[in-house]
């Protein structure tokens, strides 16, 4: 899955392009990343001049928890990838190919392209640092614990207060007599 044989597009002449729809791929992101949904979207592979062009655009969802009430969300991502993939050996001659770029994305011995590990590395980067339930949840009672979302005029009498907040509360009392 999201692996592609480009051995004929290599072989043609630069700016050919190939397109593959990308229909209900699942894939594991990471252990504590799980997709939702499994991926849908559009792949397209051009040949430049020493390379193939890889563009995706992608959409799936993942599974986390309100930063707020901590009930399981799913929030819709959408991704965008670009990444230029080098071959590894010469279609023509079978040689491996030596250009001192040990870093890029390649072809494997077969020129198959496999794009999992992009694809897994922009869904991680496109993953909401602050997941809510919905804009305006209203989180967790930060005195007892209540799901503030489940209850109205919740509150909590002086008593209740922790008393370290307490005493800090008479100490600016006084502080400030208006
Ligand atoms: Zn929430
Ligand atoms: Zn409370």
């Amino acid at each position: 899955m999201l692996s592609y044989n480009v051995a004929s597009l290599l072989r043609s002449v630069p700016g050919t392009e190939r397109r593959y729809s990308v229909d209900d791929v699942t894939l594991d992101i990471a252990p504590d990343l799980r997709l939702a949904e499994p991926i849908n979207g559009e792949v397209r592979l051009s040949r430049t001049g020493r390379s193939i062009l890889a563009q995706a655009w992608l959409s799936t969802a993942i599974e986390g928890y309100c930063s707020r009430c901590l009930k399981l969300v799913v929030a819709p991502i959408d991704v965008k990838i670009e990444e230029e993939a080098l071959p590894s050996i010469d279609i023509d001659t079978g040689q491996p190919i030596n250009d001192g770029e040990p870093d890029a994305l390649r072809l494997d011995g077969h020129h198959e392209l496999d794009l999992g590990e992009p694809v897994r590395e922009a869904i991680s980067l496109a993953e909401p640092i602050t997941l809510l339930c919905r804009e305006e949840c209203r989180g967790l009672c930060p005195t007892c614990g209540v799901d503030l979302n489940t209850v109205t005029d919740h509150s909590h009498s002086e008593d209740a207060l922790d008393p370290r907040l307490a005493e800090l509360a008479k100490w600016r009392d006084r502080a400030e007599p208006n």
